[in-house]
């Protein structure tokens, strides 16, 4: 296993909508270990392949102790949401220290192959649900800012930029980040 290095805002590859996985092999296996490798060093709790450079549709998801178990989604695809909404602040491993306010269905039913190839249905809430909706998000290429008003989305792009002064390209070395990011 290995921490890979993440791309951050303005990497082309965060919003390319990523394409499936034709087989689960032992690359994807790797791929699903280096993906809980890193975002375990970075203190996330959940990460998407294209977030280390992988444009494919491959995430995980591990909220810990009070939503287990962690959750590998290959080829995820919610089939169910609650018409019940939340909001909550999200922050994203892609964006550091940049948090805002994101309303998401309070419950949804993900199916997706884990790393064997099973197909696997898992029903999620709360904040559990919130990762899964902002890692699938990544697959397509969205990102939690286009979630909120244009206004408020200028306001943290301008904090971002302020922030990535004097920083080249759209790479970041994994360091420990604030618990929570996604
Ligand atoms: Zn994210």
């Amino acid at each position: 296993m290995t921490v890979r290095t993440l791309h951050v805002l303005g990497s082309p590859v965060l919003r390319q909508k990523s394409p499936p996985v034709a087989a689960v092999d032992d690359a994807v296996r790797r791929l699903v270990d280096d993906l809980f490798e890193t975002m375990r060093a970075a203190k996330g709790v959940g990460l998407a392949a294209n977030q280390i450079g992988v444009a494919r549709r491959v995430a995980v998801v591990d909220v810990g102790a009070e939503a287990p178990p962690p959750l590998v989604l290959i080829n995820p695809q919610i089939v169910e949401r609650s018409d019940e909404e939340e909001i909550a602040e999200e922050g994203c491993l892609s964006i550091p220290e940049i948090f805002g306010d994101v309303t998401r269905s309070a419950r949804v039913v993900v199916e997706a192959l884990d790393q064997e190839g099973r197909k696997v249905r898992t029903e999620a809430h709360g904040y559990k649900a919130r990762a899964i909706q902002h890692e699938i998000d990544h697959l397509d290429g969205i990102l939690f800012l286009d979630h909120l008003s244009a206004v408020k989305r200028n306001l943290l792009v301008a904090k971002w930029k302020k922030s990535r002064k004097g920083k080249k390209g759209y790479l970041k070395e994994v360091t420990p980040e604030p618990a929570g990011e996604l």
